[in-house]
């Protein structure tokens, strides 16, 4: 094997962290494989000495789910292959490692694009579709779980699956068999029914599911992905981004729920907490916004005009202050109020590491109707609290990041508590609580409130029907003592 090995924490300890400021990551090594044959056989040898192993992405995770307690580290950086792209049938077959950023650049030249765009552009794909990430496109394109057309995964038993969308169903009361060549593996299905919204909290388990369906999302605890074929898009002829001020959250809101109903590409918030952070480093931002409202839309060149004023319309129609509004309408202008959307993420990541304790941010979503009475409810907690706190996200999905920034240990268990609130209200009102970024370590407890503790621990049999040496992902999702 040409792989590489490290040891040396120097070295290794890069990858005992993510983007959630979970502390105290560790392993006794860090392996590199070259190609996916070194990666599968890895797999099976570290599960034949139930050695734990943590799958590493490109460490963009907000969950921790990446960071290993002990073990070994399974790096896909050198996995980074763009094997094909086939333009007539537009897809494209990639290894896990590829940085989206980089797949995003290699298509443009092509007139294509990778359609949910999700995630942050440092992600590796193979991060991506283990948390079945979505982006601020997820309002038009939805999550990555749209786009995978197939997947190859390596088990720790040495098995290696090939599964093609459409090929091979489960149902649930039966559960499904797994299409291996010389034996029988048959999987019993959790029982538990997902909400009807975004969600990517536990495994994905419906009626009559595709089975590719249960590996994306699964969080590096059932195998490890080593190929992928994405379903590719063409590139929109224009896209016009809106970076939208209010000077009251009312009309903000009000101008979302119209706005929804528009064919945009994303609809994204921002609350006067989030700004008065952003002006910190961006003085562009105007003084004594309430709330801003950014938004996409895509067009043919010829209906440009003629969108823009519809836009402005609705936006004069709910008091935006219009002399404040930025448009873009040139790649360059486009790419510079992405950037400033993206720092807002970007500046609360810095404040959690500078203040070393771990993030307490919210990644629920409700349902439509359920919207206005989750959003007052985070302030009616939030507001009193005395917490540093930020309200930004995806308003187009009903799915806002609540971000609590506490200062000290005691700011951090009420934040946790606040939290908690929340999960507890949004689960009374049908919502999820992750609809984008994962459980990984940090979740645990609010999982347990969504689905109650007996699903939880069909979670984790199933889970042990396709890693019954228990080495992946230890502690994503549930508790590892589950696994006893
Ligand atoms: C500034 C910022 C903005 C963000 N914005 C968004 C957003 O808009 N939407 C969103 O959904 N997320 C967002 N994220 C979160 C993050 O980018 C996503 O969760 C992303 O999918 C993580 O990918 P990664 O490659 O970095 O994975 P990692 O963090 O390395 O790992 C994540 C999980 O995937 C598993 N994994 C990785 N590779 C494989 C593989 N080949 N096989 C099996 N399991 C694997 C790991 O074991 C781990 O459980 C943001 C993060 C930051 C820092």
């Amino acid at each position: 094997m040409n792989m590489i090995i490290k040891r040396d924490v120097d070295f290794i300890k890069c990858y005992f962290e993510d983007q959630s400021g979970l502390l105290g990551g560790n392993a006794d090594e860090a392996l590199l494989p070259e190609n996916q044959e070194e990666a599968a056989v890895i797999l099976k040898d570290y599960g034949s000495k139930s050695r734990p192993v943590t799958i590493s992405g490109g460490g963009t995770g907000v969950t921790g789910a990446r960071v290993p307690f002990s073990g070994t580290i399974l790096a896909t950086d050198s996995l980074n292959k763009i094997i094909n792209i086939d333009k007539k049938n537009m897809f494209a077959t990639l290894e896990p490692g590829v940085r989206l950023s980089d797949l995003q650049r290699e298509l443009s030249g092509d007139g294509l694009i990778y359609l949910p765009d999700p995630a942050e552009p440092n992600a590796f794909l193979g991060g991506t579709v283990s948390t079945n990430a979505s982006g601020a496109k997820g309002f038009k394109y939805g999550p990555t779980r749209n786009y995978i057309k197939r997947l190859k995964v390596a088990l720790s038993t040495g098995d290696v699956l090939n599964i093609e969308r459409g090929k091979i169903f489960a149902k649930k009361k039966s559960g499904i068999s797994l299409p291996l060549k010389n034996k029988e593996m048959r999987i019993k299905f959790p029982s538990y029914s997902m909400p009807a919204i975004k969600s990517a909290a536990g495994y994905y388990i419906k009626d009559t599911m595709d089975l590719v369906d249960l590996f994306i999302g699964q969080e590096g605890t059932l195998g490890l992905i080593l190929e992928v074929d994405v379903a590719l898009g063409k590139r929109p002829e224009s896209v016009m981004s809106f970076f939208s001020f209010f000077s009251s959250e009312r009309d903000a809101l009000s101008f979302v729920r119209e706005a929804r109903l528009k064919n945009a590409l994303s609809i994204e918030y921002m609350d006067s907490n989030s700004l008065d952070l952003l002006r910190s480093r961006h003085s562009n931002i105007p003084a004594g916004s309430a709330a801003m409202v950014y938004f996409e839309q895509d067009c043919k060149k010829d209906y440009e005009e003629h969108v823009v004023d519809s836009w402005m319309e609705l936006l004069k129609k709910h008091a935006a202050l219009m002399d404040k509004t930025y448009f873009a309408d040139s790649e360059r202008e486009r790419e510079k109020l992405a950037e400033l959307r993206h720092a807002l993420p970007e500046m609360i990541n810095e404040i959690v590491k500078r203040n070393k304790l771990p993030k307490v941010g919210t990644d629920i979503a409700v349902p439509g109707e359920a919207f206005q009475e989750m959003f007052r409810f985070y302030k009616e907690k939030l507001v009193p609290s005395g917490i540093d706190f930020v309200i930004f996200g995806h308003i187009g999905e009903n799915h806002m990041h609540v971000n609590m920034l506490p200062k000290s240990e005691e700011e951090f268990r009420k934040s946790k508590a606040v939290y908690m609130d929340f999960v507890k209200k949004a689960v009374s009102l049908d919502g999820t609580v992750s609809a984008e970024h994962g459980i990984g370590k940090l979740k645990h407890a609010f999982l347990e409130v969504m689905y109650g503790k007996d699903a939880i621990k069909e979670m984790a049999e199933l889970k042990k029907s396709l890693d019954p040496a228990c080495i992946l992902g230890l502690d994503n999702i549930f508790p590892k003592e589950l696994l006893k």
